[in-house]
């Protein structure tokens, strides 16, 4: 089949996708091109504290910029190794409780990178079955055998792990907070299995950095496992508006990587304003615990307003799912939306199983709480419409 008639068959399908140039306002409102100049309101982004346009972190990138130049001209273990990145992994580790941790080009190539450095053509890897895409493009890269267990399911992955463990090396790999439905793994009776089975574990904080935990650590932080997870990795560019992923773990841990990871080892650092946007993040994601409870009392107050639309299941975090089954419906209620103002993904295969699209809203500390207030009123309108 040639790339026209591919197009097509996806189409059919209610899945094509098709890129849409956006402005960002100041104010956390998307200007969309064939939106005749009217704002939307953005549920679909990953800036949570509202920290890609915080003032610190624009000074700090710019005070790195103009110190260190555009670009760190080549990767860190030929002559990139910028001493700005070490004191960010100090930091970082320091967030995370741990002894050390590695930078990233971003999360999807930490993940591509840290799993085939890990496991190999003998080895098996659990993976619960709504993992990332960067999760699994790793556990391809690795040739490692694949078993996925149900979604959060422990009874699953413990019958898995019976029949398929084996001798060679294993992995768990599992998200805290899984970024299309929003729910949390039940991560210590993980930790436990991992322990009976004597894996490794690695979790995925991409939702999760920098809005749980006493320190913003993380799910990891909050459940009080930290040292129990023999790698935490996360972004930079979701609550922590900026760009950039890392990992943390122990010492050796993080070694290994430098020698193994393929996508650290040849790829070029990150550029010095990412960094400076990054240290300034961790600072005041540290420093400042009242954003993201002030983050979660908006999520309450949405999900209170969606109950009294007599909406139900909406999740324990700030990604608020609604599911509505058929990818066509979601596309109508999604494009409703859109022309009433508020932007929200319809969140289709083969992102998640077929049959269960849904409508993602994810809650910034943009939206104010009469956004929030008039949005779910939409909402409950447009399922009633469609
Ligand atoms: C977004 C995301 C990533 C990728 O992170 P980037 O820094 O955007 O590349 C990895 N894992 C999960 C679970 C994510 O949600």
């Amino acid at each position: 089949m040639n790339s026209r008639d591919r197009l097509a068959a996806l189409k059919q399908k209610n899945e094509l996708r098709q890129l849409t140039p956006v402005k960002r306002l100041a104010s956390g409102q998307l200007l969309m091109q064939d939106h005749a100049g009217r704002p939307l309101l953005d549920f679909s982004s990953n800036d949570y504290l509202a920290l890609s346009g915080h003032a610190e972190l624009i000074e700090q990138s710019r005070r790195f910029l103009d110190k260190a130049g555009c670009g760190a001209g080549a990767a860190r273990l030929m002559s990139g190794d910028l001493a700005m990145y070490h004191l960010l992994e100090a930091e970082t580790a320091q967030l995370k409780g741990r002894e050390a941790a590695l930078l990233f080009g971003s999360g999807y190539m930490a993940n591509c990178g840290v799993i085939p450095a890990l496991m190999g053509r003998h080895d098996v890897i659990f993976a619960d079955r709504l993992n990332h895409a960067s999760i699994y493009d790793g556990c391809s890269l690795s040739n490692a055998k694949i078993v996925r267990f149900r979604h959060n399911d422990m009874n699953h992955l413990e019958e898995l792990l019976r029949r398929q463990r084996g001798k060679a090396g294993a992995l768990i790999v599992v998200e805290s907070l899984y970024s299309m439905d929003g729910d949390r793994c039940p991560l210590r009776d993980i930790v436990a299995l991992k322990e009976k089975y004597n894996c490794l574990l690695m979790v995925d904080e991409a939702h999760a950095t920098g809005l749980f935990g006493r320190r913003g650590g993380g799910i990891i932080e909050e459940e009080g496992v930290t040292d129990r997870v023999d790698i935490a990795m996360g972004t930079f560019g979701k609550a922590l508006g900026s760009y950039g992923a890392y990992v943390a773990a122990d010492r050796p841990m993080i070694d290994l990587l430098i020698n193994r990871a393929r996508t650290f080892i040849y790829s070029t650092g990150l550029p010095p304003a990412v960094i400076g946007a990054s240290l300034a993040a961790i600072r005041i994601v540290r420093q400042q615990p009242e954003l993201r409870h002030d983050l979660f009392a908006r999520v309450d107050f949405f999900k209170a307003a969606l109950r009294d639309n007599g909406l139900t299941d909406l999740g324990p975090s700030q990604i608020v799912p609604i599911l509505i089954g058929d990818s066509g419906r979601a596309v109508r209620i999604a494009q409703l939306l859109r022309d009433q103002g508020v932007y929200a993904t319809a969140v289709r295969p083969p992102t998640v199983p077929r049959g269960t699209a849904r409508l993602r809203f994810s809650i910034t500390r943009h939206l104010g709480r009469e956004e929030l207030a008039h949005t779910a009123t939409l909402i409950s309108a447009a399922l009633r419409a469609s």
